[in-house]
Protein backbone atom coordinates (compact mmCIF):
# COMPACT_ATOMS: atom_id res chain seq x y z
CA UNK A 1 0.00 0.00 0.00
CA UNK A 2 1.06 3.70 -0.52
CA UNK A 3 2.52 5.19 2.89
CA UNK A 4 0.25 7.02 4.85
CA UNK A 5 2.68 10.54 4.18
CA UNK A 6 3.30 9.86 0.29
CA UNK A 7 3.71 12.69 -1.61
CA UNK A 8 3.69 15.03 1.34
CA UNK A 9 6.49 17.38 2.18
CA UNK A 10 7.81 18.58 5.59
CA UNK A 11 10.32 20.67 7.73
CA UNK A 12 11.66 19.24 10.42
CA UNK A 13 13.21 21.62 12.65
CA UNK A 14 15.12 20.71 16.31
CA UNK A 15 17.10 17.82 15.01
CA UNK A 16 20.24 17.86 17.22
CA UNK A 17 21.36 14.31 17.02
CA UNK A 18 19.42 10.53 17.24
CA UNK A 19 18.60 10.86 20.55
CA UNK A 20 16.17 13.92 20.09
CA UNK A 21 12.40 13.88 19.93
CA UNK A 22 12.51 15.05 16.22
CA UNK A 23 14.44 12.00 15.06
CA UNK A 24 11.50 9.97 16.17
CA UNK A 25 8.91 11.90 14.48
CA UNK A 26 11.24 12.18 11.32
CA UNK A 27 11.76 8.28 11.30
CA UNK A 28 7.55 7.77 11.78
CA UNK A 29 7.04 9.99 8.99
CA UNK A 30 10.24 9.15 6.71
CA UNK A 31 8.24 4.91 7.19
CA UNK A 32 5.39 6.05 5.94
CA UNK A 33 6.66 7.96 2.62
CA UNK A 34 6.85 12.08 3.55
CA UNK A 35 9.75 13.69 1.75
CA UNK A 36 11.92 15.36 4.43
CA UNK A 37 13.74 18.72 4.79
CA UNK A 38 15.86 19.50 8.15
CA UNK A 39 17.01 22.96 9.61
CA UNK A 40 19.62 22.76 12.35
CA UNK A 41 21.41 25.31 14.52
CA UNK A 42 25.38 26.50 14.09
CA UNK A 43 28.01 24.69 11.98
CA UNK A 44 28.73 22.06 14.90
CA UNK A 45 25.34 20.74 14.51
CA UNK A 46 25.58 19.92 10.74
CA UNK A 47 27.65 17.03 11.28
CA UNK A 48 25.21 15.32 12.93
CA UNK A 49 22.06 16.05 11.52
CA UNK A 50 23.43 15.55 7.81
CA UNK A 51 24.16 11.70 8.15
CA UNK A 52 20.86 11.53 9.82
CA UNK A 53 18.90 13.04 7.33
CA UNK A 54 20.68 10.99 4.50
CA UNK A 55 19.45 7.84 6.35
CA UNK A 56 15.62 8.77 6.10
CA UNK A 57 16.51 9.77 1.98
CA UNK A 58 16.82 13.90 1.99
CA UNK A 59 19.82 16.10 1.56
CA UNK A 60 18.17 18.88 1.96
CA UNK A 61 19.62 19.87 5.32
CA UNK A 62 19.31 23.97 6.04
CA UNK A 63 20.57 26.03 8.99
CA UNK A 64 18.24 27.94 10.96
CA UNK A 65 19.12 30.34 14.40
CA UNK A 66 15.30 30.62 15.47
CA UNK A 67 16.36 33.82 17.42
CA UNK A 68 17.08 35.59 14.10
CA UNK A 69 14.34 36.72 11.98
CA UNK A 70 16.79 36.98 8.68
CA UNK A 71 17.87 33.61 9.75
CA UNK A 72 13.92 32.29 9.77
CA UNK A 73 13.81 34.49 6.40
CA UNK A 74 16.45 32.61 4.80
CA UNK A 75 15.32 29.24 5.74
CA UNK A 76 11.99 29.45 4.33
CA UNK A 77 13.65 31.27 0.99
CA UNK A 78 15.81 28.10 0.91
CA UNK A 79 13.06 25.97 1.02
CA UNK A 80 10.58 27.90 -1.26
CA UNK A 81 13.53 27.61 -4.00
CA UNK A 82 13.86 23.68 -3.70
CA UNK A 83 10.19 22.77 -3.18
CA UNK A 84 6.65 24.71 -4.38
CA UNK A 85 4.50 23.63 -1.37
CA UNK A 86 4.81 22.65 1.72
CA UNK A 87 2.72 19.82 3.85
CA UNK A 88 3.41 20.04 7.54
CA UNK A 89 6.16 21.30 9.79
CA UNK A 90 7.59 20.04 13.42
CA UNK A 91 9.06 22.69 15.43
CA UNK A 92 10.93 20.68 18.31
CA UNK A 93 12.90 23.17 19.37
CA UNK A 94 13.50 24.47 23.25
CA UNK A 95 16.15 26.32 25.10
CA UNK A 96 16.88 28.25 28.53
CA UNK A 97 19.72 28.78 30.69
CA UNK A 98 20.34 25.82 31.98
CA UNK A 99 21.59 27.53 35.20
CA UNK A 100 17.86 28.48 35.85
CA UNK A 101 16.60 24.89 34.82
CA UNK A 102 17.33 24.19 38.65
CA UNK A 103 16.22 26.04 41.71
CA UNK A 104 13.67 28.50 42.40
CA UNK A 105 11.16 29.85 39.22
CA UNK A 106 11.65 32.76 41.48
CA UNK A 107 15.11 33.24 40.24
CA UNK A 108 14.85 33.99 36.68
CA UNK A 109 15.95 36.86 35.33
CA UNK A 110 14.20 38.94 32.98
CA UNK A 111 16.99 38.54 30.88
CA UNK A 112 16.90 34.46 30.49
CA UNK A 113 13.04 35.27 30.50
CA UNK A 114 13.33 37.14 27.95
CA UNK A 115 15.39 34.44 25.77
CA UNK A 116 13.43 31.37 27.01
CA UNK A 117 10.42 33.12 25.64
CA UNK A 118 12.27 34.05 22.44
CA UNK A 119 13.58 31.03 21.25
CA UNK A 120 11.13 28.11 22.92
CA UNK A 121 7.41 30.19 21.98
CA UNK A 122 7.87 32.92 19.82
CA UNK A 123 9.81 31.34 17.18
CA UNK A 124 7.03 28.61 16.60
CA UNK A 125 4.75 31.76 15.67
CA UNK A 126 7.64 33.12 13.08
CA UNK A 127 7.59 29.74 11.97
CA UNK A 128 4.13 29.08 11.57
CA UNK A 129 3.55 31.99 9.53
CA UNK A 130 5.78 31.56 6.79
CA UNK A 131 4.96 27.70 6.46
CA UNK A 132 1.70 28.61 6.44
CA UNK A 133 2.50 30.74 3.08
CA UNK A 134 3.79 27.93 1.72
CA UNK A 135 0.47 25.48 2.79
CA UNK A 136 -1.37 26.27 -0.15
CA UNK A 137 -3.33 22.79 -0.31
CA UNK A 138 -3.94 23.30 4.00
CA UNK A 139 -1.15 21.72 5.82
CA UNK A 140 -0.32 20.19 9.82
CA UNK A 141 1.96 22.14 12.04
CA UNK A 142 3.36 20.71 15.23
CA UNK A 143 5.03 21.66 18.55
CA UNK A 144 6.40 20.16 21.63
CA UNK A 145 5.46 20.71 25.19
CA UNK A 146 5.94 19.09 28.32
CA UNK A 147 3.20 18.83 31.29
CA UNK A 148 5.39 21.53 32.73
CA UNK A 149 3.23 24.10 31.22
CA UNK A 150 0.20 23.11 33.51
CA UNK A 151 1.53 21.63 36.84
CA UNK A 152 4.28 23.20 38.98
CA UNK A 153 7.01 20.36 38.04
CA UNK A 154 10.78 20.36 39.90
CA UNK A 155 12.84 22.83 38.17
CA UNK A 156 11.11 23.43 35.00
CA UNK A 157 10.69 27.08 36.14
CA UNK A 158 10.78 29.02 33.34
CA UNK A 159 10.83 27.10 30.85
CA UNK A 160 6.93 25.41 32.34
CA UNK A 161 5.96 29.26 31.81
CA UNK A 162 7.40 29.44 28.29
CA UNK A 163 5.28 25.82 27.53
CA UNK A 164 2.10 27.74 28.95
CA UNK A 165 2.55 30.33 26.38
CA UNK A 166 3.51 28.27 23.78
CA UNK A 167 -0.17 25.91 24.20
CA UNK A 168 -1.92 29.20 23.86
CA UNK A 169 -0.16 30.27 20.79
CA UNK A 170 -0.91 26.98 19.58
CA UNK A 171 -4.89 28.05 19.95
CA UNK A 172 -4.37 31.32 18.73
CA UNK A 173 -2.55 30.29 15.60
CA UNK A 174 -5.19 26.81 15.32
CA UNK A 175 -7.87 29.40 14.81
CA UNK A 176 -5.80 31.82 12.53
CA UNK A 177 -4.77 28.97 9.97
CA UNK A 178 -8.40 27.10 10.06
CA UNK A 179 -9.68 29.32 7.53
CA UNK A 180 -6.63 27.70 5.00
CA UNK A 181 -7.26 24.10 6.61
CA UNK A 182 -4.04 24.60 8.23
CA UNK A 183 -4.52 22.54 11.69
CA UNK A 184 -1.84 23.63 14.76
CA UNK A 185 -1.67 20.96 17.66
CA UNK A 186 1.36 20.21 19.79
CA UNK A 187 2.35 17.28 21.86
CA UNK A 188 2.91 16.99 25.34
CA UNK A 189 5.25 14.38 25.69
CA UNK A 190 5.98 12.54 28.88
CA UNK A 191 10.05 13.03 29.79
CA UNK A 192 12.74 11.30 27.82
CA UNK A 193 16.96 11.41 27.64
CA UNK A 194 17.25 14.07 25.07
CA UNK A 195 20.37 16.50 25.24
CA UNK A 196 17.92 19.24 25.95
CA UNK A 197 16.61 17.53 29.01
CA UNK A 198 20.15 16.75 30.34
CA UNK A 199 20.39 20.63 31.59
CA UNK A 200 17.09 19.91 33.43
CA UNK A 201 17.84 19.40 36.94
CA UNK A 202 17.62 16.30 38.32
CA UNK A 203 15.76 14.99 35.30
CA UNK A 204 16.65 11.00 36.01
CA UNK A 205 14.68 11.49 39.22
CA UNK A 206 12.01 12.73 37.00
CA UNK A 207 12.21 10.03 34.68
CA UNK A 208 12.37 7.25 37.67
CA UNK A 209 9.38 9.45 39.43
CA UNK A 210 6.98 9.02 35.94
CA UNK A 211 7.62 5.39 35.42
CA UNK A 212 6.76 5.03 38.73
CA UNK A 213 3.59 6.82 39.05
CA UNK A 214 1.98 7.16 35.07
CA UNK A 215 -0.75 4.55 34.67
CA UNK A 216 1.06 2.80 32.15
CA UNK A 217 4.19 2.07 34.62
CA UNK A 218 6.74 3.13 32.30
CA UNK A 219 8.03 6.30 30.26
CA UNK A 220 7.24 6.93 27.05
CA UNK A 221 9.81 6.68 23.88
CA UNK A 222 10.73 8.66 20.87
CA UNK A 223 8.76 5.77 18.79
CA UNK A 224 5.27 6.12 20.69
CA UNK A 225 5.80 10.56 20.05
CA UNK A 226 6.64 9.37 16.39
CA UNK A 227 3.40 7.49 15.85
CA UNK A 228 1.63 10.26 17.63
CA UNK A 229 3.00 12.95 15.53
CA UNK A 230 2.12 10.51 11.79
CA UNK A 231 -1.65 10.88 13.85
CA UNK A 232 -1.58 14.77 14.24
CA UNK A 233 0.44 15.52 10.66
CA UNK A 234 -1.44 13.34 8.95
CA UNK A 235 -4.99 12.55 7.32
CA UNK A 236 -5.70 10.34 10.45
CA UNK A 237 -5.95 13.60 12.20
CA UNK A 238 -7.78 15.62 10.09
CA UNK A 239 -10.54 16.54 12.46
CA UNK A 240 -7.72 17.73 15.03
CA UNK A 241 -6.53 21.78 16.00
CA UNK A 242 -5.52 23.70 18.44
CA UNK A 243 -4.83 20.58 20.56
CA UNK A 244 -2.35 19.85 23.43
CA UNK A 245 -2.28 15.95 22.87
CA UNK A 246 -0.48 14.53 25.94
CA UNK A 247 1.98 11.39 25.15
CA UNK A 248 3.13 10.78 28.28
CA UNK A 249 1.84 6.77 29.34
CA UNK A 250 -1.13 9.11 30.99
CA UNK A 251 0.65 10.72 33.88
CA UNK A 252 -1.36 14.15 33.51
CA UNK A 253 -4.47 11.92 34.70
CA UNK A 254 -3.09 10.87 37.75
CA UNK A 255 -3.88 13.19 41.34
CA UNK A 256 -2.85 10.04 43.24
CA UNK A 257 -1.70 6.70 42.27
CA UNK A 258 -3.28 4.29 44.21
CA UNK A 259 -1.17 1.73 46.26
CA UNK A 260 -0.25 -1.81 44.26
CA UNK A 261 0.15 -4.04 47.56
CA UNK A 262 -3.54 -4.54 48.55
CA UNK A 263 -2.51 -4.64 52.09
CA UNK A 264 -0.69 -1.43 52.66
P1 LIG B 1 17.10 18.16 21.73
O1 LIG B 1 18.22 18.78 22.49
O2 LIG B 1 17.40 16.95 20.96
O3 LIG B 1 16.40 19.22 20.79
C1 LIG B 1 16.32 20.60 21.10
C2 LIG B 1 16.62 21.31 19.80
O4 LIG B 1 16.43 22.73 19.93
C3 LIG B 1 18.07 21.12 19.33
O5 LIG B 1 18.08 20.57 18.04
C4 LIG B 1 18.64 22.52 19.32
O6 LIG B 1 19.57 22.73 18.29
C5 LIG B 1 17.37 23.32 19.07
N1 LIG B 1 17.55 24.75 19.35
C6 LIG B 1 17.82 25.35 20.54
N2 LIG B 1 17.97 26.68 20.35
C7 LIG B 1 17.77 26.92 19.01
C8 LIG B 1 17.81 28.08 18.20
N3 LIG B 1 18.08 29.31 18.71
N4 LIG B 1 17.56 27.96 16.86
C9 LIG B 1 17.29 26.74 16.33
N5 LIG B 1 17.26 25.60 17.05
C10 LIG B 1 17.50 25.70 18.38
O7 LIG B 1 15.97 17.86 22.85
P2 LIG B 1 14.45 17.37 22.73
O8 LIG B 1 14.12 16.89 24.09
O9 LIG B 1 14.27 16.48 21.57
O10 LIG B 1 13.66 18.74 22.53
C11 LIG B 1 12.73 18.97 21.48
C12 LIG B 1 11.47 19.65 22.04
O11 LIG B 1 10.76 18.72 22.85
C13 LIG B 1 11.74 20.87 22.92
O12 LIG B 1 10.75 21.86 22.66
C14 LIG B 1 11.53 20.32 24.32
O13 LIG B 1 11.18 21.32 25.25
C15 LIG B 1 10.39 19.37 24.04
N6 LIG B 1 10.11 18.36 25.07
C16 LIG B 1 11.09 17.54 25.51
C17 LIG B 1 10.82 16.58 26.48
C18 LIG B 1 11.90 15.66 27.00
O14 LIG B 1 11.74 15.09 28.07
N7 LIG B 1 12.99 15.47 26.28
C19 LIG B 1 9.52 16.46 27.01
C20 LIG B 1 8.53 17.31 26.53
C21 LIG B 1 8.84 18.26 25.57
Amino acid sequence: RPGLMAGKRGLIMGLANDKSIAWGIAKALAAEGAELAFSYQGDALKKRVDPLAAQLGSDTVLPCDVSNEASIDTLFADLGAKWDGLDFVVHAIGFSDKDQLRGRYAETTRENFLMTMDISVYSFTAVARRAAAMMKDGGSMLTLTYYGAERVMPHYNVMGVAKAALEASVRYLAEDFGKDNIRVNAISAGPIKTLAASGIGDFRYIMKWNELNSPLRRNVTQEDVGNSALYLLSRLGAGVTGETHHVDAGYHVVGMKAVDAPDI
